[in-house]
């Protein structure tokens, strides 16, 4: 008996549901058919993703397992007006399910998922299997033009230069690689084993190369077969080209009168994303003995961040002029998830356990606000010198933390190079929370600032707090930023997102599971996303081995 645990990075209940219902996730039809579904509210007062899954693997809130954003403000000791990557090792205070299931002696394996091994590289005692790379990350995407036939240029990737040659308007040579447009994207191996994909394409009658970005992975754990295996596949693809994409390195958006190059060559780059998955969630299925196998696939997430609010009629961004290629873009890409969700249906027994989850869901973007401006504005923050910095963390009495989750702080005292005594810190914060209060947005006519919580989502203490969340309207996305003029708002930096949790319905998670003891076409409504973990222990209980004749209890 074991447990598939499939998770898409901000797979929307909306989406799901409308994909579903549009016949194009068979899988998901399947797996819900055979089993139950729920809409799974993501962690407040921040839903990035490391806060979303430190819930979803943890069962518990942000206030306890400390995990406040995608960076986590003074995390792992560093100045409180610093900040420290989510995903370092330490940061979730909370032990995952699997160290609990480890505990009862049942043991794990994982695909890309966070949180597993440690500092130092290594994985518990009761991993059999983990496969990451996130962490190592040795080259970004990249776009190049290419030079006129005949001429040769050097390129550098992942640290190594390589000679691009022009054979002709349909062949390039990149190093000891020679690429035909038909040909897709291809596999670039370097010297050292990293091996980014590479494309031609061409843009307005220009011949482009694209490489998807490279990442060095790691493998370890105890079954030795199954590691090595999942070495032997090596060389998978983390992301694909959406910053490419936002910023027009593809050509123009369809948005800014593209003729769709754009989006194709980006929905390809994805696919590059989908294949690796693909190999290794089959490569982990087929050799497992674990009693926990988690599965994480990213490719959910960056479609929707680029294209989402084109599609949804209730957004700000919503452009019906758009909306149906880039749903069927979109669609496209989940139907990559639904085909690796298939294969994990496929292998699964009637004993098993599959479920699928989201860390959150996604919302359309219709503004940037920059609470820091509207401070500086009111003589209570000074611009960083560096603008994309933030307030300056040595001159503000009071500031929208660079973490960017949310926070907003005052510069006390106590902290080093501080300026605010911990006496006076409640009247600044007030202060700012009253400039904020004040700011309307110009289109909706409506304050931007909805409460002020703290990080367990309850009213602060005016009297007493230094620090608050802020809630924000609609769909209003937050930037530490300060733009030279001083603007308050700016235009969207992402056609969709999930930052601030104002409980807007469109960022719930989809969540459906089938086993032994769920029921059959069952729907739980709305859940809490921390409420799956239990479900996990709940499945896997009656499998912990009970050692010299004592039973062993596996829960929350
Ligand atoms: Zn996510």
């Amino acid at each position: 008996m074991a447990v598939y645990w499939m998770v898409w990075d901000a797979a929307a209940a909306w989406v799901v549901d409308r994909l579903v219902s549009q016949g194009r996730l068979p899988a998901v039809a399947a797996l819900r058919e055979a089993g139950l579904r729920a809409q799974a509210r993501p962690p407040a007062p921040n839903c990035q993703t490391p806060p979303s899954l430190a819930t979803l693997f943890t069962g518990t809130s942000p206030e306890r397992h400390g995990v406040t954003g995608f960076w986590v403000p003074a995390g792992g000791g560093c100045h409180p007006l610093s900040q420290t990557p989510a995903f370092t090792p330490g940061v979730c205070r909370e032990p995952m399910v699997w160290d609990r299931l480890g505990e009862a002696g049942l043991r794990s394996a994982f695909v890309h998922v966070p949180w597993v091994f440690d500092g130092s590289g290594a994985v518990p005692g009761y991993v059999d299997a983990a496969v990451e790379m996130f962490s190592r990350r040795r080259a970004r995407p990249g776009v190049f033009e290419l030079p006129v036939r005949g001429a040769r240029s050097v390129w550098q990737i992942a640290g190594h230069e390589l000679v691009v040659e022009v054979l002709d308007p349909e062949t390039v040579r990149v190093g000891p690689l020679t690429l035909c447009r038909a040909a897709g994207w291809q596999p670039l191996r370097l010297p050292d084993g990293v091996t980014p994909m590479v494309s031609l394409f061409e843009v307005q009658g220009r011949l482009r190369l694209a490489h998807t970005g490279a990442w060095q992975e790691r493998c370890a754990g105890e079954d030795s077969s199954l590691v090595g295996a999942l070495r032997a596949e090596g060389a998978s693809i983390g992301e694909g080209l959406g910053a490419e994409y936002r910023e027009g390195r593809l050509g123009n958006r369809m948005a800014e009168g593209g003729d769709g190059t754009a989006e194709a060559v980006f929905s390809s780059s994805l696919r590059c994303v989908s294949y690796s998955f693909a190999r290794m969630t089959r490569t982990m299925i087929q050799g497992h003995r674990a009693d926990l196998v988690v599965i994480y696939l990213p490719m959910t997430d960056e479609v929707g961040h680029e294209l989402l609010g084109w599609c949804d009629e209730t957004s700000e961004a919503y452009r019906p002029d758009l909306a149906s290629r880039a749903w069927s873009m979109v669609a496209d890409c989940y139907r990559q998830a639904d085909d690796i969700l298939a294969s994990v249906l496929a292998k699964a027994t009637p004993r098993d356990t599959v479920v699928l989850s989201a860390d959150h869901g996604m919302a359309g973007v219709g503004a940037t606000f920059y609470p820091n401006a509207a401070l500086v504005r009111a003589g209570l923050a000074v611009p960083d010198e560096d603008p994309d910095a933030g307030a300056d963390t040595s001159r503000s009495d009071v500031l929208y933390h660079r973490a960017g989750n949310g926070l907003l702080t005052v510069n006390r005292s106590d902290y080093p190079g501080g300026r605010v005594s911990s006496a006076d810190a409640p009247r600044v914060l007030g202060r700012a929370i009253v400039v904020l209060g004040q700011v309307v947005h110009p289109r909706t006519g409506r304050p931007v600032l909805r409460a002020v919580v703290d990080v367990a989502g309850h009213p602060i203490d005016l009297e007493s707090a230094s620090e608050a969340y802020l809630v924000l309207d609609g769909e209003i996305l937050p930037s530490p930023d300060v733009p030279e003029d001083l603007s308050i708002f700016g235009p969207p930096l992402r056609n969709a997102a999930h930052t601030i949790n104002n409980g807007d319905p469109r960022l719930l998670a989809t969540m459906a599971a089938a086993g032994p003891g769920l029921g059959r076409g069952g729907d739980l409504g709305v859940i809490d996303n921390a409420e799956v973990a239990s479900l996990v222990l709940a499945q896997l209980a009656s499998s912990a081995p009970a050692p010299s004749g004592r039973e062993t209890k596996v829960g929350l």
